[in-house]
């Protein structure tokens, strides 16, 4: 229960202290502008917290996934590089392998998520009609567990412990919170290295030019590599969200990937049915 407590209050911080983070990132970018929240906005961000802790997977939760995940994958005797592979490697350069192995991974798992069976579980994501900074915690829990084994599998395979990876885990959530941000920011020399909140803003885009585009979460020349890189420019005011969007109700949220794999078999049963009698 004391455990409980203080992860909550953890959390709680976090939020304080992410709000104030991204309030005066946003007044550097915006002005006085960025202290208006509207209506809008301030249930889209109540939704995203509501997210993370119902529909999402919470810090708690989180650790209940990694931890299992790492025992399995010493369980099934999947490989892992030596210790000593790392004997001379400087602990920043073996982060930043282990984000690049990661985002590598999570480049093709994010395309894969965008594919017809996957998509309603993503879509989740995608369905924020305002984008900000609390954005990052409106995710599916099924699609948290994806992102989550991609994460253990990518850096378990490095050799890297638990808290190793929730060491990356940590600094790749504030990078999402980041990229989620109402922020116009390019990233100038530097847009080919590390995603901007403009880059990743085109990703939410309701635009069809920009559909399936920019699909790294931290390092966007695997974007220019794949030949999936958009960024025609300014993106603060594009529309986002999807077409048959549950908005801020959380319960359709939840439910949403359910509703939709039950449409998608049922056109499936349909279409089959109508071949037959043809
Ligand atoms: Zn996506
Ligand atoms: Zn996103």
């Amino acid at each position: 229960m004391d455990g409980m407590m203080a992860s909550l209050a953890i959390e709680a911080a976090t939020y304080v202290v992410l709000m104030v983070v991204f309030t005066l990132l946003a007044f550097v970018s915006r002005g006085r502008d960025a202290f208006k929240w509207s209506p809008e906005l301030r249930q889209s961000a109540l939704t995203n917290v509501l997210m993370l802790h119902i529909g999402g997977l919470n810090g708690v939760l989180y650790l209940l996934t990694i931890v299992p995940l790492i025992s399995l994958y010493h369980t099934v005797g999947l490989p892992v590089l030596p210790e000593t592979a790392w004997t001379h490697v400087p602990f920043v350069l073996k982060a930043l392998v282990a984000l690049l192995v990661y985002d590598f991974s999570m480049y093709w798992v994010h395309r894969w998520l965008h594919t017809s069976w996957l998509w309603p579980a993503h879509a989740v994501h995608h369905s924020d009609p305002e984008l900000h900074f609390l954005s990052w915690s409106r995710g599916h829990f099924i699609e948290q567990f994806v992102i989550a084994a991609c994460m253990v599998f990518s850096s378990t395979w490095l050799g890297f412990g638990i808290r190793e990876i929730f060491g990356l885990a940590l600094l790749q959530g504030l990078h999402q919170h980041y990229v989620h941000a109402r922020l116009d920011w390019n990233h100038g020399f530097l847009r080919h290295v590390i995603v901007s909140p403009q880059l990743h803003r085109w990703h939410h885009a309701e635009v069809e030019a920009a559909y399936d585009k920019n699909f790294a979460s931290i390092f966007p020349f695997f974007d220019l590599m794949f030949g999936t890189y958009y960024n025609p420019g300014s993106a603060i005011a594009v529309p986002t969200g999807i077409g048959n969007n549950p908005d801020n109700n959380v319960i359709a949220l939840i439910l949403h990937p359910f509703r939709e794999w039950g449409r998608m078999l049922a056109e499936r049963k349909r279409v089959s049915a109508a071949a037959e009698t043809a």
